[in-house]
């Protein structure tokens, strides 16, 4: 069992961070926000996969413009990704977003942090401070990556110091960097220093098939650690698939809160007595509209299959030409191999 490390409750719309609370998955939308209908259809998928917030991009006023109307129409709370400009910052707060995300190294007044602040204190929403690697100030090239993370520390804190003098503390912090160690390393002393609710995820990892190892390791290690409020895998790529590898990662670590079916299949090898990766897809298809908490296990033989998946709910082992199905570890019907799949849903369905 994982044990959360304290942090403060910060309310984003209805969704609450901290470690009282689930620790919630999101994403970026990925096409343009002057495309308000395309921008939607983009947030009900995420919602549907399980996404808990959404960040979306306003570079410019036509954006912000744009970003008010999707606010209004979104499933799910909607936070402003701001960069440079204080002005959309206003505009975003303004227009209904629930947090806005800031890098307060790349607004140069300090006086435009200010009214950024108090404009959010109005509109009583959150602010994420994000510390990336890539825009710390004094960082050169060939500073060690020691001195790196030092230095996003003390950049951190010298925010999260100005918030504290103008009296707001409706904050999530996060420190990213490309690194999967520094990452790491970077969220640790985050976690040490600090309370506020942190969000944890690499600046960027690649391609989908490049950024799943990346992106697992970051978060899945921090996460073991107790630390982190809410995640981000970023992949090249379409953002319904950073939520499901970000939903699985938190169910590896027994972190996600809803129900659903876990399938288990075996890693096959020479025993196999079926096509178990063919079954396993069928068995999978079934259980996606299943909404109930049931581990089930697709094994490819009765050797070691019934042993192996010992703590599945339901288990189907094959042999030759016959599929045998376990319940909680014992074995209660042999099914003909072309009826397997029916008698394992109805297994399922009545679990
Ligand atoms: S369950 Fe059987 S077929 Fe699957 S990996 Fe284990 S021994 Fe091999």
């Amino acid at each position: 069992m994982i044990k959360r490390r304290k942090t403060k409750t910060v309310s984003i719309g209805p969704l609450k961070l901290g470690h009282r609370h689930p620790i919630a998955v999101q994403t970026m939308t990925k096409v343009f926000t002057t495309d308000v209908a395309a921008c939607l259809r983009q947030i009900r998928k995420l919602e549907k996969a399980g996404c808990d917030l959404v960040r979306i991009a306003v570079p410019t006023k036509a954006d912000t413009q744009a970003f008010a109307k999707i606010v209004g129409k979104s499933p799910i709370p909607v936070v402003a990704d701001i960069h440079f400009s204080s002005a959309r910052a206003i505009e975003a707060i303004e227009a209904g977003a629930a947090k806005i995300r800031l890098n307060p190294g790349n607004i140069k007044n300090k006086k435009d942090i200010r009214r950024i602040i108090d404009c959010a204190k109005l509109h009583k929403i959150a602010i994420r401070i994000g510390v990336n690697e890539a825009s710390i100030r004094d960082l050169k090239s060939d500073v060690a990556p020691t001195k790196r993370i030092a230095l996003m520390l003390k950049e951190m804190r010298s925010f999260v110091r100005l918030f504290e003098r103008c009296g707001f503390d409706n904050l999530v912090l996060s420190a990213k960097s490309a690194d999967t160690a520094r990452t790491i390393e970077v969220n640790r002393a985050i976690a040490e220093n600090f309370d506020y609710p942190i969000h944890i995820g690499l600046t960027h990892a690649g391609l989908p098939e490049d950024a799943l190892v990346p992106s697992s390791v970051a978060i899945g290690t921090l996460l073991a650690e107790g630390i982190g409020d809410t995640i981000r895998v970023s992949i090249a790529g379409d953002p319904v698939k950073e939520i499901q590898i970000g939903k699985q990662i938190l169910r590896s670590l027994g972190l996600e809160s809803r129900t659903g079916p876990d399938l288990i299949v075996c890693p096959t090898c020479g025993r196999c007595q079926v096509d178990v990766v063919a079954l396993a897809k069928k068995v999978r298809k079934r259980l996606a509209g299943i909404d109930k908490q049931i581990k089930v296990a697709v094994m490819g033989c009765i050797v070691n299959g019934p042993g192996e998946a010992a703590d599945a709910d339901i288990a189907v082992c094959a042999g030759a030409g016959k599929g045998y199905i376990y319940k909680n570890g014992e074995k209660i019907a042999a099914v003909e191999e072309a009826n397997l799949l029916d008698a394992l849903a109805e297994k399922i369905e009545n679990f």
